[in-house]
């Protein structure tokens, strides 16, 4: 993302909190909050990320999040073709796969190497003989709404991390209910921007995941880089998508999910 118009969120001290003062800032209970976990889930590299704080997110937020929602985003693009390149297995230790055009990509579980199911004989002879040197993967978000929910997940967490205070405020009121409980009709938007040639470049080099809270035009946004893909998903409703000539496709894509 462009950088030029953006500064990190910063914030006077607002005192510390400590965390038997703390509610779940997803369902504003005060339950048992145990879970230590990733800000950025393993499976999208962020085994090195920074934990999130206990008593942001509670255990009861974390299970559902992760069974509702995460499970959902990772399986599909753009997070899904990270994880086949990277050879990254799911928590019940499956493969992932994807269709592309030539048939079913697999992982291998080791990293940059993949398994092709060809999907006619014809293909599989080209396969044998060499004649293919490249395919097509689906390039298109086919879950946007438990993709956008991980991603306010992952930001709000990042935020809260850092300054509970206000990621319990109203004024992530809305992303925090988008993310756990979006009503019926809600909408939310993020900006994807893709770059195919980037997921093996950041592979080779192992580009880690990072994460971070950026204010721009007064509104907070959390900013993800995964190999290959990053996002920026606005925390406040008030903030109005790009236009297009702004943000020209195919690179940037304005993704909108309704629930
Ligand atoms: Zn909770």
């Amino acid at each position: 993302m462009g950088r030029d118009s953006e500064s990190s969120f910063s914030t006077a001290s607002l005192g510390e909190i400590g965390t038997s003062a703390m509610i779940c800032i997803f369902c504003e209970q005060k339950g048992p909050s145990n879970t230590v976990a990733h800000i950025i889930p393993e499976s999208l590299g962020g085994k090195n990320s920074p934990v999130g704080r206990p008593g942001v997110t509670c255990d009861a937020c974390n299970l559902y999040f992760g069974q509702k929602v995460e499970s959902k985003a990772l399986a599909s693009f753009p997070f899904i073709a990270h994880r086949i390149f990277s050879g990254i297995p799911s928590k019940k230790n499956s493969m992932p796969s994807m269709k592309a055009t030539i048939g079913e990509i697999r992982a291998t579980g080791m990293l940059g190497t993949i398994e092709v199911e060809p999907r006619s004989e014809y293909v599989d002879a080209l396969v044998e003989a060499g004649d293919v040197t490249q395919f097509r993967i689906l390039a298109e978000v086919t879950e946007p709404l438990a993709v956008c929910r991980m991603l306010l997940k992952i930001g709000l967490e990042k935020l809260g991390k850092h300054f509970y205070e206000v990621a319990a405020a109203p004024r992530v009121k809305a992303a925090r209910e988008f993310s756990r409980r979006p009503r019926r009709g809600q909408a939310w938007w993020f900006i994807l921007r893709c770059d195919p040639h980037q997921y093996v470049k950041d592979l080779r080099e192992n580009t880690e995941s990072s994460i971070e809270i950026v204010e721009r035009a007064g509104v907070l946004f959390s900013v993800m880089n995964t190999s290959g893909a990053s996002t920026m998903i606005p925390l406040e409703e008030s903030a109005q998508p790009p236009s297009s000539s702004e943000l020209p496709e195919p690179e940037f894509r304005i993704i909108h999910a309704v629930c």
